[in-house]
């Protein structure tokens, strides 16, 4: 029986990663974390029998204590609560599929604690990526890749020289506004950005799949996940996300992972590797598939792809700029406060204004995120 814990069980990927362990019966889910969402807990947890579950906010653990009195569950919350859950003392695998850098000292404490990670939560490795690579090393825990590009990299350099790799393809699908013009982009509202044409995802990387900022945090992951520059990643359009990346060899030769959109095959992959399980769903059909395309993306229209290439070269405390005011940009855009374009014109503005710290500590990323909050508050 393989033993995990889930941070951000409600969400997505933490819902489906539920639906694999249901789907192959031999995982024992010990902790689970969540936001506010504690109906859903609730149901989780008389499904799934975890020791410890967190909440975020003390009120409502309170009220999830009361609703599951009949159940042998401790109820946590806060930080502290986030940080028990991914240190139990029997998991094995910490899946991190919570939302932001909230995620980062949880994942750190696991680490420490020689815990394997199932990586989903991004933000961790764009701002921490420095800390959180190296003490991996240090605990020899290994850090699986959850995203569906990162799982396909991993998957397409396993067997191979680690030195041969030459550069890594991450593909995009390039969003449901992939071909429009900046001026075009002006009137898009929140329900156009919300609607992805391949994959069903949480609501923020929803918006940054549009805006391509979620490729711009992939890049900085993928630079830090397989130790390469960022000269080293390309992104390559390819709208029918068949092909979920790839790597070029020094010899010319490109290996890469195919499939049908489902989150459940990196997740699964992560969870069980080096094993390969049995996975129902729908199959690629080269019978019926007519045709792959591939396209450069246009860095103009969507220039947050490009901050991003610009913030995970320079490093240090930059990407921590980045993620966060897209962070909060994005959470402005989904409540109406702002128009879709000021996205990237808000990451850009703070980009700008930041004096970068070459080596930030967990303490200097969260002081950066709070610094960038408060511009942003004070002039949008
Ligand atoms: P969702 O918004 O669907 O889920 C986020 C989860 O985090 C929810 O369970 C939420 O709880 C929980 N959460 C939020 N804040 C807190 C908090 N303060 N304390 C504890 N839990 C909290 O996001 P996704 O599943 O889409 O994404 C999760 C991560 O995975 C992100 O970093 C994303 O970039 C990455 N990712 C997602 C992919 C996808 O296909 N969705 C693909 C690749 C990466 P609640 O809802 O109860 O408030």
């Amino acid at each position: 029986m393989k033993k995990i814990a889930i941070l951000g069980s409600t969400g997505s990927i933490g819902t489906q990663t539920l639906e694999v362990v249901r789907e192959n019966g031999d995982i024992q889910v010990l902790g689970l974390a969540a936001g506010n969402n504690i109906k859903l807990l609730e149901a989780q947890i008389r499904e799934f029998h975890p020791k410890v579950v967190a909440v975020w906010a003390e009120e409502k653990a309170k009220e999830l204590r009361d609703n599951v009195r009949d159940m042998d569950v401790k109820i946590v919350s806060g930080m502290e609560g986030l940080i028990e859950v991914s240190v139990l003392e029997e998991t094995e695998i910490l899946v991190t599929a919570i939302v932001g850098m909230i995620g980062i000292r949880p994942t750190i404490e696991a680490i420490k604690a020689g815990k394997n990670i199932a990586l989903a939560n991004k933000e961790t490795l764009v701002t921490a990526g420095h800390i959180i690579m190296p003490l991996a090393k240090e605990h020899h825990v290994a850090i699986l890749p959850v995203d569906s590009e990162h799982s396909a990299i991993f998957q397409s350099l396993q067997g191979s020289e680690r030195g041969a790799l030459h550069k890594i393809l991450l593909t995009a699908s390039g969003g449901p506004f992939r071909g429009k013009t900046k001026e075009e982009l002006a009137d898009i509202q929140v329900e156009d950005a919300l609607k992805h044409p391949n994959w069903e995802m949480g609501r923020k990387i929803t918006i940054d799949s549009s805006t391509l900022v979620n490729k711009g945090l992939e890049v900085i992951e993928a630079k830090w996940l397989f130790d390469v520059d960022i000269d080293q990643i390309e992104v390559v359009v390819h709208p029918q996300s068949i092909i979920h990346s790839m790597v070029e060899y020094v010899d010319g030769a490109i290996i890469a992972e195919l499939g049908t959109p489902d989150m459940k095959l990196p997740i699964q992959y992560a969870l069980y590797y080096p094993e390969r399980r049995y996975l129902p769903g729908e199959r690629v059909n080269f019978a019926t598939l007519s045709q792959l395309t591939f396209e450069k993306p246009d860095l103009e229209t969507f220039y947050g792809l490009q901050l991003a290439m610009e913030a995970g070269k320079k490093g240090g405390s930059l990407p921590t700029v980045f993620n966060a005011a897209n962070e909060l940009a994005v959470s402005k855009f989904l409540n109406r406060k702002i128009q879709y374009l000021e996205i990237p014109e808000i990451i850009e503005a703070c980009m700008k204004q930041h004096k970068n710290i070459a080596c930030p500590t967990v303490d200097e990323i969260l002081s950066t995120e709070q610094e960038v909050y408060e511009q942003i508050e004070s002039r949008w």
